[in-house]
């Protein structure tokens, strides 16, 4: 998608602090964060959300997951992190293009509001 914020990114058009990327995602740190470690994980291909995938995207949407435990792992925050996937403006989804995120590295209080 030629107009997408992600898309972009993916493209290496808008600069990112990449923190991982294979043949499939592309990992960055938010620009905002809200937590020591937040990263963005996205799939290169563009899905606007979760509301908007199919059945064909299931396994992508897996791997995202996958990615954030390896990367929960990787930056030592096993203890306690948290993946949030926003559906939705009223849910404060801003982006639409998938992306879940991975926060971790503070107490993350429940529920989240
Ligand atoms: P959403 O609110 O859609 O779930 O998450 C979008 C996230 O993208 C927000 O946490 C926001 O800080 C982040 N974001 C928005 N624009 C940019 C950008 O240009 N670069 C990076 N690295 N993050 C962005
Ligand atoms: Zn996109």
């Amino acid at each position: 998608m030629s107009d997408c914020l992600f898309c972009k990114i993916v493209a290496g058009q808008i600069p990112s602090k990449k923190v991982y990327e294979d043949e499939k995602v592309f990992v960055f740190q938010d620009i905002n964060p809200q937590a020591p470690i937040h990263f963005l994980i996205i799939p290169r291909q563009h899905i606007a959300g979760l509301k908007e995938a199919s059945e064909a995207d299931a396994e992508i949407i897996g791997y995202c997951h996958l990615i954030a435990a390896k990367l929960g792992k990787q930056y030592n925050v096993e203890d306690g992190y948290r993946t949030v996937l926003n559906v939705g403006p009223k849910s404060g989804q801003s982006v639409f293009h998938l992306h879940l995120h991975l926060l971790g590295g503070r107490d993350l209080t429940w529920p989240p509001g």
